[in-house]
């Protein structure tokens, strides 16, 4: 959205920041003068960086630029004990550099910290556990995810046609080997063949616990798209 545009400069807002940002034109680009929260406050810069650089040049803009420029630790608008969907902030915590956080109490009773613009951009609501509890509740409906079916995922189960009473294992009647074959989302991930079927059952045991591990893994910890 552009509302103000203009042979000097343009305003334009910002969904993503929620803020107005400011520009000006110079010779051969737009130049940034800063963002604002109000239209208001937007249209003030501007007029006063227009002004500025019409009777100083680039310089005095950009020195302009640099006074207006907003001390980077703005005031924390979170308080303790302040509730974030089911987060209660408890404490602040130094986290990655300069970024603030909060060490947070779930009502389900975990402690998780995190920083405090995921909190008041309201994208963080809980420590996990309501995501967890969704996955859950639509595994346990449907069992299927992306054509997976998890509960055979999960399952030792031996098929009824397995040539070797063994998953994933079958014989060749060709060179008589024990074959490791999983398969997993229409993938045939093939594990090598061993002489006996102790090796072939040590090999499957790994490679199970490695494809379908991480699978279920991504599939748990990812939000669902219902
Ligand atoms: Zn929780």
């Amino acid at each position: 959205m552009t509302p103000y545009t203009g042979k000097r400069g343009c305003i334009i807002y910002d969904d993503a920041r929620r803020k107005w940002r400011v520009y000006v034109r110079v010779p051969g680009k737009r130049y940034h003068v800063g963002s604002r929260d109000t239209l208001e406050e937007a249209e003030a810069i501007k007029a006063d960086a227009v002004n500025t650089l019409e009777s100083g040049g680039e310089q005095a803009l950009a020195a302009y630029v640099d006074s207006i420029r907003r001390p980077k630790n703005k005031p924390s608008t979170v308080a303790k004990g302040d509730r974030f969907g089911r987060l209660i902030t408890v404490k602040r915590v130094p986290y990655r550099r300069s970024l603030r956080a909060w060490e947070c109490r779930c009502d389900c009773g975990n402690t998780i910290v995190v920083k405090e613009t995921s909190l008041t951009r309201e994208l963080v609501k809980s420590c996990g556990c309501i995501r967890r509890e969704s996955f859950i509740g639509v595994v346990e409906k449907a069992g299927f995810v992306d054509g997976t079916c998890l509960s055979v995922l999960k399952s030792n189960k031996v098929r009824k046609d397995s040539s070797t009473g063994e998953r994933c294992i079958w014989r060749s009647s060709e060179d008589g080997m024990y074959h490791v074959v999983i398969h997993l989302q229409r993938v045939r991930h093939r594990c090598g063949k061993y002489e006996t079927l102790e090796e072939a059952v040590k090999v499957r045991d790994k490679a199970r616990a490695r494809i379908h591990g991480e699978f279920l893994e991504r599939y748990e910890k990812q939000p669902l798209n219902l």
